[in-house]
């Protein structure tokens, strides 16, 4: 059997070792180790071996169509001009209005809350639509709504009307309806999406879309096949969500979607709760604000909890909730990018009674909480090297300063991102005789990559015993 063998790699305080692979297995660990014949040899000289980076809150698809998207939010794109300039740029390069125009990142600060008449003065003929990155609504312009062919009397709920009752062009919480009437047909091609995080030593991921179905299970399977992705992969999703067939693929959580607005009954939540546990599933909730959270902690209560439960994001976390997070044994998987993409907006718009409760690290660590990192890329850049800086210095684009006392050390930050796939917040896997070789190999030591945290330094990422990117 063919095999790898790293020699001097830096593996955590011991010093430095080698590390043989032998099919998807660490199979020997010791010095003085020499290849044998049809083993593949690196030289790590020096260089840190890290168990390989997870992303545990994800969304691939969503990912790889933003690629293809215009990006209209900060920081790119600060005002009106520019928001204009990129979307008029873009319907030049698509020359006939025959495809859909796809934009995101969008928030209020470029130019307020967009409806179809501002866009129809940007982008008069083609259709667009255009997402606010909190990912709750999309604005269509005219053209893009007269596609969507909707009767009057049969628009949907979530479809925003003037006085007149004419659609203002927003869209709230209506990705699913928008997504069947959008028949784009392929999946989209994940291979650019599973490159870019293989280069960053990421090698498992959490697919956390609240819709993902039978046919969404399918394409990501496919891709895994296929080896466009190149990472293990947990998928969360609806009620409806089949076990997975591939072995690198697993069913994971229900998602279940809070929305501040449209808050369900605590009973009903419970129950939905209920069934996802009775039929072997654990639940996600995705919760932003302290009213969200309390309604997922209560509705948690009157279901009862199932060890592996998790609520996503936690954004706003005061000691009280803290209490009960610990109490129902409930995970929490973070996204400590967002205070550097989005901490500007939040000293702006966050209500000053949360701001020392948002995003939290230490005090989630303090009180015993299992917390784990990701990107929710799209809606972050999927890079957890920029999650882990941020963890450490909790500083917005501009600089300033987000409650300094809930940071992380380098080596906490880490652990957020090398915790394991399905027990997210555990301790972080280890690198020992018998574990599967899921590796990150930096080009530096740790002492060295710790002072800067850039995935740049990200040499070869090592899936089930096989080098995916790097060399
Ligand atoms: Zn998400």
């Amino acid at each position: 059997m063919s095999g790898l063998l790293i020699t001097n790699a830096q593996l955590g305080e011991a010093g430095t070792a080698d590390v043989r692979i032998r099919g998807e297995q660490i199979a020997e660990i010791g010095s003085g180790l020499l290849a044998r014949a049809g083993e593949k040899h690196i030289d790590a000289a020096g260089g840190a071996l890290l168990p390989g980076l997870r992303d545990h809150h994800i969304h691939l698809m969503a990912l790889a169509a933003a690629r293809n998207s215009v990006c209209c939010g900060p920081p790119q794109v600060q005002d009106v001009e520019t928001l204009a300039d990129r979307l008029r740029a873009a319907a030049v390069a698509e020359r006939g209005p025959g495809r859909w125009l796809r934009g995101v990142g969008y928030h209020e600060s470029v130019a307020g809350w967009l409806d179809r008449a501002d866009l129809d003065r940007i982008v008069p003929d083609h259709k667009i639509r255009i997402q606010h990155r909190s990912g709750a609504l999309w604005i269509l312009n005219s053209a893009a709504l007269e596609a969507l062919d909707v009767e009057p009397g049969a628009m949907p709920e979530g479809m925003e009307r003037d006085g007149d009752g004419q659609p203002t062009g927003r869209l709230h919480r209506l990705d699913d309806w928008l997504r069947a009437r959008i028949a784009t047909g392929e999946p989209p091609d994940l291979s650019a999406v599973g490159a870019e995080l293989a280069a960053l030593g990421v090698t498992g991921l959490c697919d956390a879309t609240a819709h993902n179905g039978a046919s969404e299970l399918a394409a990501l399977e496919a891709a895994i096949r296929s080896g466009a992705l190149p990472q293990r992969l947990l998928v969360m999703g609806g009620a409806e969500l089949p076990p997975a067939s591939h072995p690198r693929v697993r069913r994971h959580h229900r998602k279940l979607m809070l929305d501040e607005g449209h808050l369900p009954d605590p009973g009903e939540l419970a129950d939905e709760i209920a069934a996802a546990h009775a039929a072997g599933r654990g639940v996600a909730f995705h919760c932003v604000t302290r009213s969200e959270l309390v309604l997922a902690l209560a509705a948690l209560e009157q279901a009862g909890p199932r060890p592996g439960d998790r609520v996503e994001h936690a954004s706003v976390a005061p000691p009280d909730l803290v209490e009960l997070l610990l109490d129902r044994g409930v995970r929490v998987v973070t996204q400590p990018g967002f205070l550097h993409s989005r901490g500007d907006a939040y000293l702006h718009d966050v209500e000053a009674r949360d701001l020392p409760w948002l995003y939290r690290g230490r005090g989630f660590v303090e009180a015993g909480i299992p917390l784990a990192g990701s990107t929710d890329a799209p809606f972050g850049e999927p890079d957890p090297w920029a999650a882990m800086r941020a963890a450490v210095d909790r500083r917005s684009a501009s600089g300033a300063s987000l409650c300094p006392d809930e940071a992380l050390t380098p080596e906490q930050a880490l652990a957020l991102f090398t915790t394991p796939l399905d027990r997210p917040g555990d301790a972080p896997s280890r690198i020992e005789c018998g574990a599967v070789a899921d590796l990150c190999l930096l080009d530096r030591s740790w002492h060295a990559a710790r002072e800067t945290l850039d995935g740049r330094c990200v040499r070869i990422t090592i899936v089930g015993g096989e080098a995916v990117s790097g060399s």
